[in-house]
């Protein structure tokens, strides 16, 4: 009980630091998860057979997020650890490999296949990790997740399938409502320009130009000739909006702002976009499902289209 012990070190003098130790109970399955969208995945799969814990939360930038030593305490204990893979964490990779060795260790948007991926605009022997921009991509990582929480925990194999069916129709239903919306943009508004490069597979799958101010990894300066050649294209193309992103600073999307007024070309903020982290857990956008909801609700109604007005389910803000 030492090393226990160790860890509760600190701990121990505070009652509410205690309770608010997440409880494991009897045979559920304990799953840590890099990101919040893996995560929801896991809660939709496992249901009330898993105790899931997501280490990146709203706002957080996968890639240049670090584990700090609470995520390894976290990642150590658990029954499955998942994480996406596709070099998202970058920062983690080398961590998670080494963790891989001696556990139950999932990179579920790994194994998606090759033909579905498209390529990494900065490292050419690698692909662009951001699949879950598009329901259609993410049913593959449902399915990995699915079979993950199936092989820790065989007896569960059914119950996590079933899940699995429900959670995989309403991901149907999600990408029939997006494909809807978007359809409803005019053609020659269908241009996404947004923070950094997370909307190639958005971008694909419902014709529209993307253009992210900074590459796929948020790690690169965004160049003073990139918002320049962005002005442009906001001026040729009478763009009217571009959008911000949650775990994304704004600075540069504003720079662009500014970079078209003074040429006479007003553009407006069309919202804040959820790309590499879902919004609060126990809110609606906290859910992948209210994630890409709102992100296709907003582009959609930003550039021209026909949206309801509170998304899919009427669960959105307006
Ligand atoms: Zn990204």
């Amino acid at each position: 009980m030492l090393t226990k012990r160790s860890f509760l070190t600190g701990f121990a003098a505070t009652p509410l630091a205690l309770a608010s130790t997440p409880i494991v109970a009897q045979g559920k399955l304990s799953v840590v998860a890099t990101t919040g969208m893996i995560a929801d995945a896991a809660r939709q799969v496992g249901g009330d057979l898993v105790e899931v814990k997501a280490l990146m939360g709203p706002g957080v930038d996968p890639h240049s997020y670090r584990q700090t030593r609470s995520d390894i305490v976290a990642m150590a204990r658990a029954d499955v650890v998942l994480w996406h893979g596709l070099y998202l964490e970058a920062q983690m990779q080398d961590f998670l490999h080494e963790l891989s060795e001696r556990g139950t260790v999932t990179a579920v948007a790994e194994s998606l296949p090759r033909a579905l991926l498209l390529a990494h605009e900065d490292y050419a022997d690698k692909f662009d990790p951001h699949v879950w921009m598009v329901p259609d991509l993410w049913v593959h990582v449902v399915e990995n997740v699915r079979a993950a929480l199936a092989a820790a925990q065989p007896q569960q194999a059914d119950a996590f399938s079933a899940n699995a069916a429900t959670h995989l129709n309403a991901l149907k239903d999600l990408a029939a409502y997006a494909a809807k919306i978007m359809a409803t943009v005019p053609a020659e508004r269908r241009v996404l320009i947004t923070a950094h490069d997370a909307f190639n597979y958005f971008g694909e799958a419902y014709g529209f130009d993307v253009m992210g101010i900074q590459g796929i990894s948020t790690e690169s300066e965004a160049g003073l000739r990139r918002i320049a050649d962005l002005v442009d294209v906001l001026v040729d193309r009478d763009i009217a909006a571009v959008f911000v992103e949650s775990s994304v600073s704004d600075r540069n999307i504003r720079a662009l702002i500014e970079g078209a007024a003074a040429r006479g070309h007003k553009v407006q903020i069309g919202g804040e976009l959820f790309s590499d982290a879902m919004g609060e857990p126990g809110s609606y956008v906290g859910t992948y499902i209210g994630m890409i909801d709102h992100n296709a609700t907003v582009i959609a109604r930003a550039l021209g289209g026909d949206t309801p007005k509170a998304g899919m389910k009427g669960l959105l803000n307006g």
